[in-house]
């Protein structure tokens, strides 16, 4: 998406005294991010050119516990068991019991003691809060992030087993502990992960465990009767350590059931929310308990009939999906996914208030989104464009059509006049936008074909009518690869789930093949341009985006089998 989204920060000059010093002391209005959350009523002095936070407010902001000491003239900051000292009219404070010197006086303000704007992003202010941080005087945004070493655990239910990702991003020693059974403990040394609980329930694991203790993260994995003797490998570029958990088949059937969606999904017929129904196909897949192997003696039921017009299946309130991956096969043919990451070169897209570019994060998750179908092994990606470069928006599809690709992902960010939307959103073509919003969307990143300069060569009859054929009998497959997505989405990131769409993206158009384009989140939303910048957020993306796909490609596999039966 792209223009009029830079939003101007309009700092209001709340008050204005006289300091201490004699120097003219100005407050002005500031917006903080921590994590992705917006921290409402900041504000920062001024000091002749010289910018300070209230120590109170950085507490605040960085979640560290904070102590006066009146007599002394010193003010406490603890946190993840450390302490920071900071003496008030001195540039002195201590850390860890070491003494050191910032680049300008604390001063105070009333009962506020103020530290400068540069001591907020410093090294050993971060280190106390285990966070990284960056401010914008320009935009007057202080955006804090913490500090995770750890990346989101990421699975793969298999038929044979459950296999977990936990990817460092440098390697860490861990220590080991499957003595109590039902369980895996992983202990990482000087580990941060970000806390979370992920539901597996594939009849192998129950769930996953992600928090910190003391210095160390821990990652607790619970297994069920389905379980067998876990094995576990370190593999580097990047660090990761892997662990197989087999299926060995001991736990009732009822267990190991997986479906691979929901199979009552409600139903949105080409954007009329009323016509609300069942999912025309379900699937799913029921391992017995017996000597053969899954493979073999897996039933599939599939009760796939004619598909009626363009459906759109929003995922259930609490999926239990989970994809599988069949045998290896040595004919199995390789799938080609062409990844695009919106925009490019002169065509930044949509601009964050705090300045980020669309086309910078585009990029980044679609190379990290390379990097996950790569790892697996099983898929050929093709990238649209793999650096800062202007690339046509008929280009892109053409070049899908060329390769004969499987899938079309393209990847963009949203952004909206109105600073309070946000959540992840996902399209499939359709000249008929579903809503006015989705109209506006397609709108904006439709745009960027005037910065293309060719008028669009208009088509023959019979050109159009094999086009609209095309469309048809992908429509349903990109509807159906959208909801993979969208139920992926949801398992992972913790953000608003928009659901799936439709609209007339020329990118899309012509497209032989699903094609699909993703909005991940908010370029406009405060905390979610915090969060579309960082790593971790690219990353889950990125992950559920993969794991959409490879499900999507599953559950086509399964249902041709069934067919060719
Ligand atoms: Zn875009």
């Amino acid at each position: 998406m792209k223009n009029g989204i830079q939003i101007v920060i309009t700092t209001v000059i709340i008050a204005a005294c006289a300091a201490a010093s004699g120097a003219a002391l100005a407050t002005r209005s500031a917006s903080a991010v921590y994590d992705g959350d917006v921290i409402k009523g900041c504000k920062i002095y001024d000091f002749s050119g010289e910018e300070y936070f209230p120590l109170s407010q950085l507490a605040r902001i960085y979640k560290t516990q904070i102590v006066w000491h009146p007599v002394t003239g010193k003010v406490s900051l603890m946190a993840n068991n450390r302490r920071m000292d900071i003496f008030l009219k001195s540039t002195r404070y201590m850390i860890d019991g070491k003494r050191k010197r910032m680049g300008a006086l604390v001063r105070t303000s009333g009962k506020e003691a103020l530290v400068p704007a540069s001591f907020a992003t410093s090294v050993d202010f971060n280190d106390l809060a285990q966070t990284s941080s960056s401010w914008n005087p320009e935009s007057s945004i202080l955006v804090v992030e913490k500090k995770v070493n750890i990346l989101a655990p990421r699975f793969y239910s298999n038929q044979d087993k459950t296999e977990i990702v936990l990817e460092q991003l440098k390697e860490l020693s861990y220590e080991w502990n499957d003595r109590k059974p039902g369980k895996i403990v992983i202990s990482f040394l000087r580990g941060r992960i970000t806390c979370e609980t992920i539901g597996i329930d594939d009849g192998v694991v129950r769930e996953i465990e992600a928090t910190n203790d003391g210095r160390q993260a821990l990652v607790i994995i619970y297994l069920t009767a389905g379980a067998g003797k876990p094995e576990k490998k370190m593999l580097s570029n990047p660090s990761r350590l892997v662990i197989n958990i087999p299926r060995t088949g001991l736990a009732g059937q009822e267990a190991n059931k997986i479906a691979v969606l929901p199979d009552t999904s409600t139903v949105n017929t080409a954007g009329e929310a009323k016509d609300a129904g069942i999912m025309p196909s379900s699937a799913s897949v029921v391992f017995s308990g017996s000597q053969e192997t899954p493979a073999a003696s897996g039933e599939i039921k599939n009760t796939a009939a004619a598909t009626p017009a363009p459906v759109t299946a929003l995922p259930a309130a609490a999926p239990v999906a989970a994809s599988l991956k069949p045998a290896p096969q040595a004919d199995k043919k390789r799938r080609l996914i062409v990844l695009d990451a919106g925009h490019g070169g002169e065509d930044p897209g949509a601009i964050g208030r705090n300045g980020t570019r669309e086309k910078d994060i585009n990029l980044a998750i679609v190379l990290e989104l390379e990097r996950l179908f790569k790892e697996a092994g099983e898929f050929d990606t093709i990238l649209t464009r793999t650096n800062d470069t202007f690339v046509p928006l008929v280009e892109r599809s053409s070049l899908a059509n060329e390769k004969r690709a499987d899938i079309f992902v393209s990847v963009h960010c949203n952004a909206s006049m109105d600073k309070n939307s946000g959540g992840f959103e996902i399209y499939f073509l359709s000249e008929k936008a579903s809503d006015d919003e989705a109209a506006a969307t397609a709108i904006l990143e439709n745009s960027v074909i005037r910065l293309e300069g060719k008028p669009s060569h208009k088509r023959s009859v019979l050109q159009e009518l094999l086009w609209s054929m095309a469309v048809n009998e992908f429509i349903n497959d990109a509807s159906e690869l959208c909801s993979h997505i969208s139920t992926e989405v949801m398992r992972r990131i913790k953000i608003q789930n928009r659901g799936v769409k439709q609209a007339g993206f020329y990118v899309l158009r012509g497209t032989q093949m699903p094609a699909v384009l993703v909005e991940c989140a908010f370029m406009s939303h405060l905390g979610e341009e915090a969060k579309l910048k960082s790593r971790r957020f690219q990353h889950q993306v990125a992950d559920s985006v993969y794991e959409g796909v490879r499900g999507y490609l599953l559950r086509k596999e399964k249902s041709n089998v069934a067919k060719n039966e």
